[in-house]
């Protein structure tokens, strides 16, 4: 288990440093010092204090890029037990591949396989230099109890994220009841807990699974302004036709209507919305987070990143558990514009801008914290990423360089809270083989299960 930090001193030297602080700020040999858990200070490799310096542990980042750790701000742990699956029926739509696959995954796992599964995507966003990961859960059997287990795999592998558990009527009223006493009790629970490893959120899976009368208990419980809501929104088409039908609304003007929508709710996808409905996200200030990779996956239509942000509305990068790859996912946002609008000059930073700002503005208001960029002051969440460009490289072209060059090459270390969670690609903390064995064993009866 890794601890929370002493005041060690950790050392990186030789570096090309991208601060992402207020935009690109990219400086080659410098030096980073890391007291506890935070940023002290970039300096110059040459700069003569460092000779004084005491250090409890000294990385040499020659030849690599230090970048903050990646955040995703929409994804699903359980997931990981999916991986290979072909058990279900081919889905004709959306719904389908919902009822087909996943509202039959999720009602097979256990509070181990809970476990389990979180603790697989723990060392693939190590591997990948995710350090800030914003999990929606789902498991209709066995729903108490399983935001702790999340949490212990959170804790136990030294990153940080924001937990909620999806409240939805799908499994009838009890589950949603259920569901909503989850959020409730992890919510009271992360508030003692304090610190900056592990939040909650108030998860709901989408406008078409949750009735009036859980929306009603929902209203009621919470002072909903200052809550954290997580939920899909207007995903797919279906969403929108189910609510009009059931409703006589849109989506997102019931979510307002029942006090869902503030500065700190995330409504992920966002890919089926009105000009009206736009406006009300944004007089909201709550985040529509995109995953591409999903949607392509998914077939639902294409998310319009630059009409949202035009809009007013804060746009983020998640993966809904396609990868904890955050490189990956933002390249493959980028061909998706592109290929989509059949647009060659669709502009790099238009996706940069989700994954750089907005997701670090997301989880900003979650932590209140500096999160997301490299410098004084700020949490120490540091990746170094193999990348002795061949090209030059500066601040001016270095988003051509991360979607071009630095997505394709090797995550080598991984700094959490000013812990080294990886070094020389080896997990410094984890059982890497123990927690694949585990996985293994368990998946394999959950499959027997589906
Ligand atoms: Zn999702």
């Amino acid at each position: 288990m890794v601890s929370e930090s002493k005041r060690s001193t950790l050392l990186i030297e030789n570096v090309t440093v991208a601060t992402m602080r207020q935009g690109i700020n990219l400086l080659e040999d410098h030096s980073i010092v890391i007291q506890g858990d935070r940023i002290d200070r970039i300096v110059k490799s040459s700069n003569p204090d460092l000779k004084n310096l005491e250090v409890d542990h000294r990385i040499n980042g020659r030849g690599k890029v230090a970048m903050p750790g990646f955040i995703n701000t929409h994804t699903h742990f359980y997931s990981s037990f999916a991986k290979g699956l072909t058990k279900c029926e081919p889905a004709k739509n959306f719904y389908g591949v919902l009822q087909n696959l996943w509202w039959r995954l999720d009602q097979a796992l256990t509070l181990d396989d809970v476990h389990s599964s979180a603790m697989v995507a723990m060392v693939d966003a190590i591997k990948h230099g995710t350090t800030t990961i914003i999990d929606h859960h789902s498991s209709p059997n066995a729903i108490t109890g399983s935001l702790d287990r999340i949490e212990q795999a959170v804790i136990d592998s030294g990153l940080r994220a924001a937990l909620c558990y999806e409240v939805s009527d799908r499994g009838g009223g009890g589950r949603a009841d259920e569901g909503v006493r989850e959020n409730l009790r992890f919510i009271e629970r992360a508030n003692m807990l304090g610190g900056h490893r592990i939040k909650s959120m108030f998860g709901l899976h989408a406008s078409f699974t949750v009735t009036n009368h859980t929306m009603e208990r929902i209203a009621g419980e919470l002072d909903c302004k200052d809550v954290a809501f997580h939920l899909h929104t207007a995903e797919d088409e279906y969403d929108q036709r189910f609510t009009k039908n059931a409703y006589g609304t849109t989506v997102v003007e019931r979510l307002a209507r029942w006090g869902l929508l503030n500065e700190k709710t995330i409504c992920a996808h966002g890919v089926h919305l009105s000009d009206q409905e736009i406006a009300i996200i944004a007089e909201s200030g709550a985040a529509v987070v995109h995953n591409p990779q999903s949607n392509m996956n998914n077939a639902v239509g294409l998310c319009d990143i630059v009409k949202l942000k035009e809009g007013g509305v804060l746009v983020g990068l998640g993966t809904d558990a396609m990868t904890m790859n955050m490189m990956e996912e933002l390249r493959i946002a980028l061909w998706l514009q592109k290929s989509s609008r059949q647009d060659q000059a669709f502009p790099i930073t238009e996706v940069t801008d989700l994954l750089l700002a907005g997701n670090q503005k997301i989880a900003q208001r979650i932590w209140p914290e500096s999160l997301g960029e490299l410098a004084p002051q700020s949490l120490a969440d540091i990746i170094l990423v193999d990348y002795n460009s061949i090209t030059p490289i500066g601040s001016d072209n270095f988003l051509g360089h991360l979607i071009f060059g630095l997505s394709q090459a090797s995550v080598d270390t991984t700094i959490a809270s000013g812990k080294v969670l990886m070094e020389d690609k080896k997990l410094c903390f984890l059982d890497e083989t123990a927690i694949v064995t585990k996985a293994r064993e368990l998946s394999t009866k959950m499959w027997e299960r589906f």
